[in-house]
């Protein structure tokens, strides 16, 4: 055995197998090429999800006869001109992206160089490159790449199906576009248009066109500064969810980044208005000195390292809560869409026919709409003649009217079934669940509370010993002081373990101890931080709330309908419950319109 020095093409095959690990990353890498380069419009041709052929071509500056040459080699680049990792001004920094797409493909360039007006071409086959010839090439520059991997048959044989790199190049150009809205993106696969992005002015429009209209109507805008960072984009309304926290997307000084950090703030900041399994759509802009944060930490630049992440989440969580607490009021306008679809007369077929309670002579099953309005109204006023003295006659109601209407919750105006207020605004309807509302009300009542004259403490009669290893010791004691606030007093109990020497009394005997500082433990770890005593607290308020509320079936008068109104008006979160369900939906006078065909 003796050690050698490898031969460049090997090298390049080696550094192709982090930069491009699919076709996917090879678009990225040439994408951002074409940003640096300054265009304003890049097309993007695949053949195959880009197995086949990548060609993306781009109206940038395009470059000389030297450039074309060196930019096949690696550790070439343009863009580190002060010779220093420090200040990092374009997308690209390595010098390493084209030599190992060149490695592992055919490749061929074309370009315009702006400055000379001279067009050249070069040719590029497995890491062995052709020299630079003049070419016709008009303007910008165009790569393209054809076979990727045919010379590393190791790497050829775990690519995936063309749908599935396909959805890979779809989702990286599209987040390249959602940071670049003044560039027009163009999409084809096997000659197919997959996308189109006309240049537009503002981020919002970009982010619509790419998220759906739903989106743009259900997102709260975030602007923050702190010191020389900005923080801004868009965040869903509680209300408006996924299934999956893939929609959540981070972009530091325009780089598309995957960031657990960013999972754990979101999860933080919402831990109040949602589920945990369900996760809101949010696009969020960091732009920070490249001085406080390292990009050069992965080859495909799809990571960074902050100087201060402390100071970074600690500002997307509280610029997300912030907006949350803003928009809390709000329900999403998907829920009035699905609430009219509900109404839709073409919904209809798919319910069974009311034939057969008729047919069992069941009139008290007769639907409401199969009814006489006279037969109608003689029930309703019975039934009002039939409550007690405390349920106001409908003229109270009436009354309410003028001034309470224009409230944005409307005046009350009924209540069905014993748990839905149904109010009248000045454009519409509300119809509100009074349980959810109510069980909300009380909720940030306790938490107020709970802030006011903090946490109460209960000491443990012989502390709780929980057995750790000692770097889990470490973590946890690390976060004592946070977790003490919360009530929760540790202590070291040896090295290996800790002793639980109070318990917020609230939460009392019924939690698992062992489980508690196991998650606890977990939960520091991923996120460097944790919320979870916070959310322990919370949960049992919650269950506390959800006891305390008015249940439904009580019967409300006008006067108690119309404070339950106007206490959500006033409360932050009211517009959905604790787990993100809805606790009102409106429908404009256009919408009922609609349903009854008049528009
Ligand atoms: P990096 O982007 O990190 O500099 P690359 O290997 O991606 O490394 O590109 C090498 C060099 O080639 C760039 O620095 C740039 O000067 C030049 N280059 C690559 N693509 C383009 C393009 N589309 N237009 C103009 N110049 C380009
Ligand atoms: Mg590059």
């Amino acid at each position: 055995m003796r050690i050698r020095y490898l031969p460049e093409t090997l090298i390049n095959q080696i550094a192709a197998g982090e930069v491009v690990e699919r076709p996917a990353a090879a678009v990225k890498e040439l994408i951002e090429n074409a940003i640096d380069a300054g265009a304003s419009a890049i097309d993007i041709d695949v053949i195959e999800g880009g197995k086949k052929r990548i060609v993306i071509s781009d109206n940038g500056h395009g470059m000389s006869r030297e450039e074309i040459a060196a930019a096949l080699d690696r550790h070439a680049t343009s863009k580190l001109p002060h010779d220093t990792l420090e200040t990092i001004e374009h997308l690209g920094f390595r010098g390493e992206a084209l030599a190992s797409i060149a490695a592992v493909s055919k490749t061929s360039i074309q370009t315009h160089h702006k400055e000379s007006g001279e067009s050249w071409e070069i040719y590029c086959e497995a890491g062995k490159k052709s020299t630079p010839k003049p070419c016709a090439h008009p303007n910008g520059t165009r790569i393209e790449v054809r076979d990727l991997f045919f010379s590393t048959p190791a790497r050829l044989k775990f690519q995936k199906t063309e749908r599935s790199e396909f959805i890979a190049v779809k989702d990286c150009v599209t987040r390249l576009a959602m940071a670049y809205p003044q560039i027009a993106f163009k999409l084809t696969n096997n000659g197919e248009s997959k996308l189109s992005l006309p240049a537009v002015l503002d981020q919002q429009s970009r982010l619509s066109s790419i998220l759906g209209r739903d989106f743009g109507e259900n997102a709260m805008e975030l602007k923050s500064k702190r010191d020389e960072a900005k923080l801004w984009g868009f965040a869903a309304l509680p209300t408006y969810h996924r299934g999956s926290s893939q929609y959540q997307y981070l972009f530091v000084n325009g780089r598309a980044v995957r960031d657990k950090l960013l999972h754990g703030c979101v999860r933080s900041a919402y831990a109040d208005v949602l589920h945990r399994d369900r996760h809101p759509v949010l696009v969020l802009f960091l732009d920070l000195p490249s001085t406080d944060v390292d990009v050069n930490v992965h080859p495909a630049k799809a990571e960074v390292r902050f100087r201060d992440p402390q100071s970074i989440r600690s500002m997307i969580i509280s610029s997300l809560k912030n907006a949350i607490h803003e928009g809390g009021f709000q329900t999403a306008s998907t829920v009035r869409h699905s609430t009219l679809r509900a109404f839709k007369p073409e919904n209809d077929h798919h319910v069974p026919t009311p034939a057969l309670p008729f047919a069992r002579g069941n009139t008290a099953a007769v639907p409401r709409t199969y009814a006489q309005p006279s037969f109608l109204s003689e029930r309703v006023t019975n039934s009002y003649e039939s409550q007690s003295a405390a349920i106001a006659p409908t003229a109270r109601v009436e009354e309410a009217l003028p001034e309470t209407q224009s409230y944005p919750l409307g005046a009350a105006r009924a209540q069905l079934h014993e748990n839905y207020i149904v109010a009248q605004t000045e454009s519409g309807m509300v119809i509100v669940d009074q349980h959810a509302a109510h069980e909300r009300l009380i909720y940030e009542r306790f938490k107020n509370q709970m802030q006011k004259n903090g946490v109460v403490k209960q000491g443990l009669l012989t502390p709780e010993i929980i057995d750790l290893d000692e770097t889990q010791v470490d973590v946890l004691m690390q976060h004592a002081p946070a977790l003490s606030k919360m009530g929760l007093e540790l202590e070291p109990f040896g090295k290996d373990a800790v002793a639980i020497q109070t318990v917020p009394s609230l939460l009392g005997d019924r939690i698992d101890f062992k489980r508690l500082i196991y998650n606890l433990v977990d939960e520091i770890r991923d996120f460097e931080h944790t919320n979870l005593m916070e959310n322990h607290l919370n949960e049992v308020l919650s269950t506390m709330a959800c006891h305390g509320s008015v249940r439904s079936g009580r019967r409300m008068n006008a006067e108690e309908m119309n404070a339950l109104l106007r206490q959500m008006e006033k409360t932050p979160l009211s517009g959905q419950c604790n787990h993100g369900r809805p606790t009102y939906v409106e429908l404009s006078l256009k919408d009922i319109e609609k349903l009854f065909g008049r528009r």
